[in-house]
């Protein structure tokens, strides 16, 4: 068997460790942190997720999942609008009223979330004091608990991070004295996970848990033997609530593409005492495939600029790929928020002089997208219209976050999302 050899450049400061970062407030173009139940009540088998909202709420989880492949979709909207203050009283009835059907209709359900939204009517409502009213009203065969999704409070991907996070209190206790146990954090397709289990096991880690599980009886124990490991680059909440309650987190890169990939697996080896030869021999032969997958990609990529609008919080591992195993050119990196912390990693990797933006000012930044003319633009659904119209490529953000992107397995799939719609402009212009 071939060993690769393993970069080691993430351990140290460089890259746009220290880089400055253009900070802008502005109206901003982004999805609210609804959108996050799209991707999670596929992934917690036995949850639902009850929007306690408004018919604009209900109307974009439902545009957003598209075509409803579920008879019975394990998400739906609460309709709490069109009340005053005196209502409230009226409004917290029906809300029992709704769970109770819910829970008498669909038994199998064992993990209701209650997810607030923006409008006034839905603040004014205690959705905390709800939840644990109804998870002891339905205890102990279901667990109520409460999130927000509100626009004026999320993002897109933090609506995941407020998810997770409010389980982190519920989660059992690891027993005094049990072994270091790896916790990889933030919800990845089923396909991707059994991936990297199987990786684990082969370098000599036994012991592995995910987080969120598939179902809601599977949580795993969490305390000072728990080693965290985050799948997710938004998850800055969850992993200090999960510290909190004593686990470790390790340093790391996202696991996109093949360095990055590594280096994650890397992290892991190096808590749990593995050699780098057991790691070397584990990720051989998923790494070869895909650097030859992906030098299939570079032909079309290579030398071709991108420019990333903020959107999934995903902007920066994805750059630092692109840039270092695909050759393009990065000409603004923009990112909602950046978690320096969570980021260290991967700024270490990205390209000296990368430009670098957190937050939004809509206006401004498409002034900066149209003088650079980038070959390929990322952005939200709201951009991409209007920048197509003008004859610039797009890619939709939203869709890097619903299609499986993490590993060795699926870095040719994430590399193609961007050379599919270069190769389709040059369609058009043939
Ligand atoms: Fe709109 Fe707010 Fe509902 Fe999101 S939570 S859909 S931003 S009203």
């Amino acid at each position: 068997m071939n060993a690769v050899t393993i970069p080691i450049r993430a351990a140290s400061a460089g890259g746009c460790s220290d880089a400055p970062v253009l900070r802008e407030r502005g109206q901003h173009e982004v999805f609210c942190g609804l959108t996050g139940i799209i991707w999670l009540h596929r992934k917690i088998q036995d949850a639902f997720f009850l929007v306690v909202g408004s018919r604009t709420c209900a109307h974009l989880i439902q545009s957003a999942a598209g075509v409803m492949i579920f008879a019975e979709p394990r998400f739906a909207t609460a309709i709490i609008d069109e009340r005053d203050l005196a209502g409230l009283a009226d409004a917290n009835s029906e809300l029992d009223r709704v769970v109770q059907q819910l829970l008498a209709r669909r038994p199998e359900i064992k993990l209701l979330f209650l997810v607030g939204s923006c409008p006034s009517e839905v603040i004014k409502l205690d959705l905390a004091r709800a939840a644990s009213r109804l998870s002891t009203t339905f205890s102990p065969s279901v667990r109520v608990l409460n999130y927000s999704g509100s626009g004026i409070e999320t993002t897109f991907t933090q609506g995941e991070d407020a998810c997770l996070a409010s389980m982190v209190p519920g989660l059992p206790a690891s027993a005094p004295n049990a072994p270091d146990e790896l916790l990889v954090v933030g919800a990845l397709a089923d396909v991707v996970e059994d991936q990297f289990l199987r990786l684990f096991k082969q370098m000599g880690i036994e012991r592995v848990r995910f987080f969120p599980p598939r179902r809601a009886s599977d949580m795993a124990p969490v305390g000072p033997n728990t080693r965290l490991l985050l799948a997710q680059p938004f998850l800055a909440d969850t992993a200090r609530a999960l510290q909190a309650r004593g686990a470790t987190l390790l340093p790391a890169p996202f696991p996109l593409g093949v360095e990055g990939t590594t280096l994650w697996l890397q992290a892991a080896a190096r808590a749990f005492g593995i050699s780098e030869l057991a790691l070397d021999a584990a990720v051989a032969p998923a790494t070869l495939r895909a650097k030859a997958a992906l030098a299939r990609a570079r032909l079309a990529l290579e030398g071709k600029s991108i420019f990333f609008f903020p959107d999934s919080q995903l902007e920066i591992p994805l750059a630092r790929f692109l840039a270092r195993e695909l050759g393009m050119h990065l000409l603004e990196v923009g990112t909602p928020y950046l978690h320096r912390q969570n980021l260290a990693q991967e700024l270490a990797l990205l390209p000296e002089g990368t430009f670098l933006s957190e937050g939004q000012h809509v206006e401004k930044q498409l002034e900066r997208c149209r003088a650079a003319q980038p070959d390929i633009v990322v952005c939200g659904l709201g951009l991409a219209n209007p920048l197509e119209s003008e004859g610039l490529t797009t890619k939709w953000a939203i869709e890097l976050v619903f299609t499986p992107i993490q590993g060795f397995d699926q870095a040719a799939d994430l590399a193609e999302l961007f050379t599919r719609p270069l190769v389709r402009r040059m369609r058009l212009a043939a």
